[in-house]
């Protein structure tokens, strides 16, 4: 029985989609796994590109009708080359969890072990054990042995994951996380991993805009021989994937992310991709540099106002992400909804220590908070104080979320235009009416 009206939905997802823009252009957004990218960038992703096929490497194509197609990925893999000083780039994951499964499929076995970092200690849900449905043990059949974590540091404890590194002789070594303060010792345990035979991978999903700018580690100089990332997240690109590697083990990773983990690779997002990689080259490292110093800024900020962000002793972060212990002034879960009804929009987020104080991810001890987007809109450490200001108002002195909302509407609407890109014509959230209505 069809009981939607064909025009009246037409036109409510029209509605619902310009009330969002609307609503972005007056909020907050902490989110540290977004960002905005520039209108170029969105441009690219309206083309016919998107509505095209081009399975296998350009020159190789199963398909037709890819002659600007094929000129278009080739430019793209010679700037992810550069911009990361890469030996080889794959720019055909459709998102983060494909590149990580296509490094699976491509270096183990099912019933192999990798290891990586638990979800209580930022790990992602694609190195997740098969029992919490995570990618490499649900749909690889990977068994996963964690890394051992230090709690003070937010880092992977050297000492004692060489130790069980010779002890488990995993075939997959995966660093990188979502919560991702302090880069990883990679140097300090790649020859210990390769010694025991296994493979080293970098799962670079947060991070990669900051390699590219050259402000945070160097992961392929460091000896990790295969980087897998997203690349909208302190990228600024389209929603896609990417994968960089070896000259040795170029032809594993293009043969196995086609035909293993895609057919169709998204060409509009490859396109977008090309984008930001161009701004990149010319604005990556000043971005970069900024967003480090707007995390460290905010942190501190937070800190003063009493919050108990983590790791204050080594200046809350070296990236783009904080994290806060939030259990003085409520549960993470509960935090999250309150901001964002005053129009600040982060994520609650697991503590290492949640899970053995009986708190669940969905309403855990602490909230994440990144600056990627703000920076994105041109603020800066001043900012960054009015930003704790709100955040204090609403976590600790519990005011009134409405009456907040209306000073953070205001202060957001000198925040509206794109940095770190070449000049355009559009705003950051504007919503571009192709339909014309
Ligand atoms: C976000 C993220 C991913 C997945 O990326 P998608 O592009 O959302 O599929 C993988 N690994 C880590 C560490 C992430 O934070």
């Amino acid at each position: 029985m069809i009981n939607v009206d064909s025009k009246e939905a037409f036109d409510k997802t029209r509605k619902l989609l310009k009330e969002h823009h609307d609503w972005m252009k007056g909020t907050i957004n902490l989110i540290a796994s977004e960002n905005v990218p520039s209108p170029a960038v969105r441009e690219a992703m309206m083309t016919d590109f998107g509505n095209r096929y081009a399975e296998g490497l350009p020159g190789e194509r199963v398909y037709a009708g890819c002659k600007y197609i094929d000129e278009v990925e080739l430019l793209t893999v010679e700037l992810a080359k550069e911009v990361f000083d890469a030996p080889h780039a794959n720019v055909q994951p459709a998102s983060g969890v494909l590149a990580n499964l296509a490094t699976y499929t491509a270096f183990t076995e099912p019933g192999d072990t990798m290891m990586c970092l638990p979800i209580s200690c930022g790990g992602h849900i694609s190195m997740g054990k098969k029992k919490f449905m995570g990618t490499a043990g649900a749909v690889h059949g990977l068994e996963i042995e964690y890394l051992p974590f230090d709690e003070e540091k937010m880092n992977v404890d050297v000492d004692e994951a060489e130790k069980k590194i010779a002890e488990v002789e995993p075939k997959l070594l995966l660093f990188g996380a979502s919560v991702f303060p302090f880069p990883h010792p990679v140097e300090e345990l790649v020859d210990t991993a390769k010694a025991h035979g296994a493979r080293v991978a970098y799962d670079a999903a947060h991070v990669i805009g900051l390699i590219g700018g050259k402000q945070f580690q160097d992961p392929l100089r460091e000896g990790a021989e295969i980087i897998d990332c997203s690349t909208h997240k302190t990228l600024p690109g389209p929603q896609h994937g990417m994968i960089l590697c070896t000259e040795e083990l170029k032809d594993d990773i293009d043969h196995t992310v086609f035909p293993s983990v895609v057919s169709n690779h998204h060409l509009h997002s490859v396109a977008g991709l090309a984008i930001v990689l161009a701004e990149w080259l010319e604005f990556g490292e000043d971005y970069s540099k900024q967003v480090i110093k707007n995390a460290k800024a905010l942190g501190k900020a937070l800190h003063n106002r009493g919050l108990d962000v983590l790791c204050p002793d080594l200046g809350f972060t070296a990236s783009h992400v904080i994290l806060a212990d939030v259990t003085e002034h409520g549960l993470g879960g509960d935090l999250e909804q309150r901001l964002e009804d005053a129009d600040i929009v982060l994520n609650r987020n697991l503590l290492p220590w949640d899970i053995r104080e009986d708190r669940h991810y969905k309403n855990p001890g602490g909230i994440r908070i990144g600056t990627s987007e703000v920076t994105r809109l041109g603020m800066k450490e001043a900012e960054m104080e009015k930003i704790a200001d709100f955040i204090k108002r609403v976590v600790i002195d519990k005011e009134d979320t409405g009456k907040v909302a209306a000073e953070v509407r205001e202060f957001a609407e000198d925040y509206q235009k794109i940095h770190y890109a070449f000049e355009s014509a559009v705003q950051a959230y504007d919503y571009i009416d192709v339909h014309a209505s």
